[in-house]
């Protein structure tokens, strides 16, 4: 075991946490009272903690580890990158090397015509970039009207004001007064949760022509744009029917609104092709990048325009914002150390054509469990939906989640992260993963599922909501 020493004990580490450090989406007395699990290091796809402890992490940190932890060429072109310019801005007409060059580079990766990029720090902030940027193209189009942009609920576009607001989460909007004006909602395709008796293909174009019945109710002359994930993720990995983004595309065609692919999750090979857009068939006109831009090494994201998109914002006169850290030069060169090793190790072609194979045959077989009503999987994505009831797809009578985090807790107990959304046990492992991890991972999942059915079964919860 590679026990590292260098830090205090995990009671005190814990402790002080508590003490003095607010944690994201937590309560924080609940956290408090447990101690947060207090991971020291990673190596490939393994998490290790502070007592010593290793896990199989299947959510790649929070979706972006892509290419695996511990690469040590991105700390050395981190290293030198900030010896070299650690920091300069592009606002005041100038630039650097790493923008330019990742700026070229991620026009060569990208589908179709996106061919520029308007760098942030993440994914949040880059939405935030993407509601002022398509209310500022219509608006040099002579079209300022049109400000409304559709999402759709249980959405996750990010925690900011702007991404929290396009998101689609109650209980995000419950607090600090959201949405923001002229955000408008549309149901999510999730069949298994919402589809009821019809079958998927025609919940599928149900859904997709709440877009059009949306659209003629606030009039095309106020929508400024679409938005949404190619697969949903924080929603919990929610696959839509395929007759889905067909419809969804032919609406955006037919009407004058701009479609935004939310890839921050999607990009950089997690659904299989570079790009989410790619395995759906979407050709959208603005494209949120983030999380597998860098593989979570260094904080930064992008909002990626067509030409023609690009032109009009060009011809538009100053583009009243930007961030500090736009293009940020080590996280910019880290990025491209990040697709450099993506491209030349041939990380998405293996996904592609071996390992997400080998990984959906065996997630799949995770759907005959007794307590699984549904198992879905896209690439390195996958979802299972827990049940008491397989035939009924039913919830559980004691709320939502409860399972789930049963669930998480035997995963955790058993070396692996799973993560889970309400009763849906969900998955986005590092893309490197080989098939004896998937192997380990399948085996692992499977246990936690057992021990899941037993505890629910001794506590009674295996009733029907
Ligand atoms: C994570 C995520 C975001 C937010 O990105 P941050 O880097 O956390 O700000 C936005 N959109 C999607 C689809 C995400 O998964």
């Amino acid at each position: 075991m590679n026990m590292i020493t260098n830090h205090l004990p995990t009671e005190e580490l814990q402790a002080l946490d508590a003490a003095h450090h607010l944690h994201p989406f937590t309560d924080g007395n609940a956290l408090a009272a447990k101690g947060a699990r207090v991971i020291t290091r990673a190596q490939g796809v393994t998490l290790t903690d502070s007592d010593g402890n290793d896990y199989l992490d299947a959510m790649a940190g929070l979706w972006c580890v892509n290419i695996g932890y511990g690469r040590d060429s991105i700390a050395d072109v981190a290293a030198r990158q900030m010896k070299e310019l650690p920091y300069y801005n592009t606002f005041f007409q100038t630039t650097h090397v790493p923008a330019i060059a990742l700026s070229q580079k991620l026009a060569e990766l990208a589908p179709g015509d996106l061919n520029h990029t308007f760098f942030s720090a993440g994914g949040s902030d880059a939405n935030d970039t993407n509601i002022r940027l398509v209310r500022h193209y219509w608006a040099a189009k002579g079209k300022p009207e049109k400000k409304v942009i559709i999402s759709r609920h249980n959405a996750y576009h990010g925690s900011t004001m702007g991404g929290a607001s396009l998101g689609g989460m109650k209980p995000m909007h419950a607090q600090g007064g959201l949405p923001i004006p002229d955000i408008a909602f549309i149901d999510q395709p999730n069949w298994y949760a919402e589809g009821g008796d019809l079958d998927p293909a025609e919940f599928g174009l149900e859904r997709a022509r709440q877009l059009e019945a949306k659209i003629a109710e606030l009039g095309e002359n106020k929508v400024a744009a679409f938005i949404a994930e190619p697969v949903q993720g924080a929603g919990g990995v929610v696959i839509p029917p395929e007759t889905y983004w067909p419809e969804i595309q032919r609406i955006c065609d037919e009407h004058e609104i701009l479609l935004i692919a939310d890839e921050v999750i999607c990009g950089f090979g997690r659904t299989g092709n570079w790009f989410g857009s790619e395995t759906f068939n979407i050709r959208p006109d603005v494209m949120t990048i983030a999380k597998g831009l860098s593989s979570g090494y260094a904080p930064i994201g992008g909002s990626m325009v067509t030409d023609e998109v690009a032109a009009t914002l060009n011809a538009g006169g100053d583009f009243n914002h930007g961030y500090t850290y736009s293009g940020h030069p080590v996280a910019a060169a880290v990025a491209l150390e990040n697709l450099r090793i993506l491209e030349e190790e041939k990380i998405v072609e293996t996904v592609c054509n071996e390992t997400a194979p080998y990984l959906e045959e065996k997630w799949m077989q995770l759907g005959d469990h007794p307590l699984v009503g549904q198992a879905g999987i896209c690439g390195m994505m996958g979802s299972i939906a827990m049940t008491p009831d397989k035939s009924a797809r039913a919830g559980f009578a004691g709320g939502a989640g409860q399972v789930g985090l049963i669930c998480r807790d035997h995963c955790f107990s058993n070396g692996l992260v799973m993560r889970h959304v309400g009763d849906r046990m969900i998955i986005s492992p590092p893309l490197v993963l080989t098939k004896s991890d998937i192997d380990t991972l399948i085996d692992r999942a499977s246990k936690a599922l057992d021990l899941t059915l037993k505890d629910a079964t001794d506590q009674g919860l295996m009733k029907s909501a």
